[in-house]
């Protein structure tokens, strides 16, 4: 397969140079500078949260990813988004949404986007490719066999993938939108999917807002409790936790920072890391000086527990791109330069290194592994 794309690719460039030299000198020179990895790493961030295509499965291509990113960032996460929003015609008409707010038809598990992702990172150089951690998250997080999802996907696309996630238990405006059983932090299928990612060694990427939209005062925020105990049942697993819990509208809880601190200095929870991404949270982080300092405070206390990330989806310009670290800049100030450096590129570099090899490992003796099929239930109507 490999060969194909590398003939195809040579075939590509000997047109382009006989019938259009000069845009296509202009083209593979632009190319050869943005994409391959710095030399020396001078890049300001590694993105631990990252969508390459968006709620339509449509995004940007890879190559023009690697423009983008080109020395800003130096590796990245690379994810769809596990769900689709549905075109239905007696909804929206003629009018076609691409994104979740923009229509009341419901979204649905699209697992191809996990085959779209593999194609993607294997289209390109293997230079190219270190630059990258593929994630897993086309399953449904309801589903008994979603861990069998992932496990079949590592096996059909082996030296690829790092992890599972950005995937969703529960989000405002969406978790409601989504066809079928309702994701909970209580369903067993979860704990499936979190123990085989702890057997094989995948970094889990899950997204569950701290608290659902516009609170009463004192109520209780029982989605942080079940968090808590989802984490707690899987130690063995690394975790990392989306936007600290934050969305559009689910705004930073009384004591937030300390619940989160409470959170950090608990040994049974040191599994759990945090990140910070999306434009959304960065907003509360730098709203005012005190809240910046009381979040600056927080990660030099625990530098080896956050990690940035953008959230972007498929950004088309490199100005878009870096915007969230944009807004971080206050932030930055006030980390100590160890912090900051651990922030934005140490800890993602442990995390991912190590799943890397474990994941590698895990694939070499279990790839070649004959699928072993279920016994029959007694209704499937197989002779005895
Ligand atoms: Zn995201």
């Amino acid at each position: 397969m490999e060969i194909i794309i590398r003939r195809i690719k040579s075939i590509y460039i000997l047109r382009c140079f006989l019938f259009k030299p000069v845009i296509c000198l202009l083209f593979f020179a632009g190319s050869a500078k943005g994409q391959s990895p710095p030399a020396t790493d001078s890049s300001l961030f590694y993105d631990s949260h990252f969508h390459l295509t968006n709620y339509i499965q449509e995004g940007i291509d890879i190559h023009a990813f690697l423009q983008v990113m080109g020395t800003k960032a130096g590796r990245s996460t690379l994810f769809g988004i596990p769900l689709q929003q549905q075109w239905e015609y007696g909804n929206s008409g003629d009018y076609a949404p691409s994104y979740y707010l923009a229509s009341d038809a419901p979204l649905y598990y699209y697992s191809f986007t996990d085959a779209y992702i593999a194609m993607v990172y294997k289209s390109i150089t293997p230079e190219e490719q270190k630059r990258f951690d593929p994630m897993i998250t086309g399953f449904n997080p309801t589903d008994m066999y979603a861990a069998d999802h992932i496990k079949r996907v590592l096996k059909l696309f082996p030296n690829v993938f790092s992890g599972i996630g950005e995937f969703t238990i529960h989000k405002e405006f969406v978790s409601s939108k989504i066809s079928g059983e309702t994701a909970s932090l209580t369903n067993p299928a979860l704990d499936r999917i979190l123990d085989f990612a702890g057997q094989v060694g995948l970094v889990v990427l899950i997204h569950n807002d701290i608290d659902m939209p516009f609170p009463k005062g004192g109520q209780e925020p029982y989605l942080l409790k079940q968090l808590g105990e989802l984490f707690r049942r899987h130690p063995n697993t690394t975790i990392i936790w989306a936007h600290m819990g934050l969305g559009r509208i689910v705004q930073p809880i009384p004591d937030q920072l300390r619940i989160i601190e409470r959170a950090l200095a608990d040994s049974t929870l040191n599994h759990v890391h945090i990140d910070i991404s999306w434009n959304e949270v960065a907003k509360y982080i730098v709203a005012s000086p005190a809240a910046t300092k009381a979040t600056a405070d927080l990660i030099n206390k625990y530098p080896n527990r956050f990690l940035f990330g953008t959230d972007e989806v498929a950004p088309a310009t490199q100005e878009t791109y870096l915007r969230v670290y944009e807004m971080y800049g206050p932030l930055f100030k006030q980390l100590t330069p160890e912090t900051k450096n651990k922030l934005l590129k140490g800890n993602y570099e442990r995390i991912f290194d190590a799943a890397r090899i474990k994941v590698r490992l895990w694939e070499k003796s279990n790839v070649a592994r004959p699928v072993t099929v279920p016994q029959p239930t007694p209704v499937s109507g197989t002779p005895e």
